[in-house]
């Protein structure tokens, strides 16, 4: 089975049922959010009453309520010590989105591993490490650590850092893997030779970790270290790679998250490019058919 869903908004009124009800719109049965803006740790209480009603509507729907994801706050770096204060910040935060993510029923999180900013890559490894062992330990809630494109310090582009982390970290059962099509692609690694790919993340730490795909195009050559999304299909990487990493048979439990950019900053194409993907069909007029409707 095919669980295919895309990034969704988590607003203060609607909270769950209202991510929910994106996912629906676009005809996902999985979905991925920020449990409030991105960028910031402001955060409001959970509705409970919400939640409820975002189960049952899950229930009703068929989908798997196992398979969502919350993608914690890109501002957490775990990595920088430097201030102990900031550092502690950034523990005490993930600890508290750890425990909106049980309220809210919700078993994963994604999170970027962090940026060294000079420290070198193995002091920001053992503090990632360390302030991970902090965190894990009394929590259901599974940590994913997200693959990254290597821009600026960014520790993650390199599978031996994220198998160095996860060798440090005590509470094995709850720390996973994230991979993200678009980070990988710029950090190097060959998404059209993909199985070859999994060979090696199964000798290094175990395809049974990965439990979350972000599959987003790039915009950019392998090796770039840039970052940039692109739309399914419309990148470097292409459609076809990205379709048979969708579909890879050793992945298949996997949800398979689209990050992809809106069009023209407005309007969200994960509709469309969900269509492709169970279609298998790659439709080169897509943006403007965006543009249009
Ligand atoms: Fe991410
Ligand atoms: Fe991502
Ligand atoms: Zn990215």
């Amino acid at each position: 089975m095919l669980y295919i869903g895309s990034h969704v908004g988590f607003k203060k009124d609607t909270q769950l049922l209202g991510s929910l009800m994106e996912a629906l719109s676009y005809k996902s049965n999985t979905f991925m959010f920020y449990t409030g803006a991105p960028q910031n740790t402001a955060r409001y209480p959970i509705s409970e009453e919400l939640t409820l009603q975002a189960f049952e509507l899950m229930k009703k729907a068929g989908m798997d309520a196992s398979k969502v994801i919350v993608h914690a706050p890109y501002i957490i770096n775990l990595a920088n010590n430097k201030e102990p204060e900031k550092f502690q910040f950034s523990v005490r935060f993930l600890q508290e989105e750890l425990k909106r993510c049980e309220t809210l029923g919700i078993h994963y999180i994604v999170l970027h591993p962090g940026s060294h900013v000079g420290l070198g890559t193995d002091v920001a490894i053992d503090n990632i490490a360390k302030g991970l062992n902090q965190i894990l330990g009394t929590c259901s809630v599974t940590i994913l650590l997200e693959t990254m494109a290597g821009k600026g310090t960014e520790i993650g582009s390199r599978l031996e850092e994220i198998q160095k982390i996860i060798n440090l970290v005590e509470d094995k059962e709850h720390i996973g893997v994230c991979l993200d099509t678009c980070h990988l692609n710029d950090a190097g690694y060959d998404m059209k030779e993909f199985d070859q790919f999994l060979d090696i993340f199964d000798s290094m730490i175990g395809l049974e970790k990965i439990y979350c795909v972000h599959v987003n195009d790039s915009k950019n050559p392998m090796g770039s270290h840039k970052d940039r999304h692109e739309n399914f299909g419309f990148g470097t990487i292409g459609f076809d790679a990205l379709l048979s990493i969708v579909y890879n048979k050793r992945l298949e439990k996997v949800p398979k998250i689209l990050e992809t950019p809106y069009i023209d900053r407005e309007y969200p194409p994960y509709r469309y490019e969900i269509e492709m993907i169970r279609e298998k069909k790659f439709d080169p007029g897509m943006i403007q058919k965006i543009k249009q409707d």
